[in-house]
């Protein structure tokens, strides 16, 4: 199979978002990864697709109806010409909700939304609909946690740590993959930077465990991991000022953030400069997993 990835995301220098902070600014641009905006996911997923065998007739998996990571899934399907199947939870209420059922819809994926307690049954009953009709199913696990996401976020992360020594990195938490995969990034690379994984929706007795996971999915279970639960803003997809001031000073400078994920982390990032917790003159990566589309779907 041809690559779903082609070419790498640029790592850039920020200099004058950087001086603000008081640090050597370095920003990671996977929210340049191809179409559709989606930011880590095509990483992972490219990553999931590579490691199938042999290809399914279908692709199944879970998510919002907003997901980045369904469109991502049903794009890659409909590239290399299977079908995809999304089993959605929550309510199509606003225009852009309906621009993502749309989409969807476009790619060729079939989807159903159905109550969260139903999500298991129904991608079980899509594996059983395939296989009866004498094809083969892949179930990719919501927001792409699996060992190959994490694999994939360690292989990159290793290469740009390598390259670029940066003292600490920053990224937004959310199932853990791409936060584990640094992690386990960190243990293999020479320059061992600090990586700080910025929570945009679980607490840290639920968050942690799954990073540690992806980890070891990467090979390094021992890996220290560092989550930063204070910056979730009142929970996924939401936020108040907090959130709403630090993705203001980010766009004045440059650096394109959502609500959702990436202007947490940013927040995050300015918090631990202007406390010492990040020492002045620190060579920081910044790790930008994506979310325009994110920041395009709020309503205002
Ligand atoms: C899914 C997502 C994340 C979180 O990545 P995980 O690997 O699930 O932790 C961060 N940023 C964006 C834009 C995402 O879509």
């Amino acid at each position: 199979m041809t690559p779903l990835l082609s070419g790498e995301s640029p790592v850039e220098t920020m200099h004058a978002l950087g001086k603000l902070l008081g640090v050597e600014l370095l920003v990671k641009r996977d929210d340049l990864l191809p179409f559709p905006l989606a930011g880590n996911k095509a990483r992972k997923l490219a990553s999931e697709y590579a490691a199938m065998k042999e290809l399914p007739s279908l692709v199944i998996t879970n998510g919002a109806i907003n997901s980045n990571h369904c469109r991502t899934m049903a794009m890659m399907a409909a590239r290399v010409g299977i079908g995809a199947h999304c089993v959605l939870h929550g309510s199509v209420r606003s225009s852009s909700d309906r621009v993502s059922i749309e989409m969807l819809r476009s790619l060729g994926a079939t989807i159903e939304i159905v109550e969260p307690s139903l999500i298991a049954e129904r991608i079980q009953e899509a594996v059983d609909r395939a296989t009866n009709a004498g094809g083969s199913a892949h179930v990719i696990a919501g927001g792409c946690h699996t060992p190959a996401g994490a694999v994939a976020y360690r292989d990159i992360g290793v290469r740009e740590f390598d390259e670029h020594r940066p003292d600490v990195v920053i990224v937004p938490s959310g199932t853990g993959a791409t936060h584990g995969g640094l992690a386990a990034a960190a243990a293999h690379s020479a320059s061992s930077p600090r990586v700080i994984g910025v929570s945009i929706a679980r607490d840290r007795y639920r968050g942690i465990p799954p990073v540690r996971e992806a980890a070891a999915w990467a090979g390094a279970p021992d890996a220290p991991i560092e989550f930063l639960d204070a910056y979730r803003d009142g929970g996924y997809g939401l936020w108040t000022d907090a959130t709403a001031q630090g993705l203001d000073v980010a766009w004045r400078y440059g650096l394109p953030v959502d609500q959702t994920y990436t202007a947490k982390a940013f927040v995050a990032l300015q918090d631990l400069a202007r406390s010492g917790d990040i020492a002045s003159g620190s060579r920081v990566l910044f790790w930008h997993t994506g979310g325009l589309w994110n920041y395009v779907a709020v309503e205002r």
